[in-house]
């Protein structure tokens, strides 16, 4: 990574130089993969190129080339963390009129259990339901898998 790519007053850029915390499944000189901090359900997971691109608008055939490689290994991973994981939607909101709300690129992995599920990405408010352990035990379920 190079500190250049990133930017001062962007949460995924300080969550990336370690001055925001997270609970990180997976990490490399390219890529960031740490759980949501409002889990949609068990196991969602956001993955963040390391270099500030807004969203998908900026990104050129090389930067997709190098951060959206790893889409599948994260997603993968997450599946094999917990035998009830039957599926995974992948989103991404580009852009405040389609939901973004961070800035910073970032690819939801969200994993299904049931027709039960909650559906909407950023109207989910499971905030409340923030627990240190039990993100710590399903991030390092993730990582394990990686
Ligand atoms: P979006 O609406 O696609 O921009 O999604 C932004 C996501 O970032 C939401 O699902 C938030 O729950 C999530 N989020 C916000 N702050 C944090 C944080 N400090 N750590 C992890 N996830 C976060
Ligand atoms: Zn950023």
């Amino acid at each position: 990574m190079n500190n250049t790519e990133l930017v001062d007053d962007c949460l995924f850029c300080k969550i990336i130089k370690g001055n925001v915390p997270s609970y990180t499944v997976f990490e490399n000189d390219d890529v960031k993969a740490f759980l949501d901090i409002s889990q949609v359900t068990k196991g969602h997971t956001l993955l963040i190129p390391k270099k500030h691109l807004t969203n998908i608008f900026d990104y050129s055939q090389a930067d997709a080339q190098r951060f959206l490689q790893y889409i599948p290994e994260v997603a993968q991973a997450i599946k094999k963390s917990d035998p009830n994981i039957k599926g995974l939607n992948i989103c991404v909101n580009n852009g405040e009129v389609a939901g973004q709300v961070v800035m910073h690129s970032h690819i939801h992995l969200i994993p299904r259990y049931g027709d039960e599920d909650a559906i909407s990405v950023p109207h989910v408010n499971n905030a409340d339901d923030y627990d240190e352990t039990r993100y710590q035990e399903v991030a390092d379920a993730i990582k394990d898998n990686l």
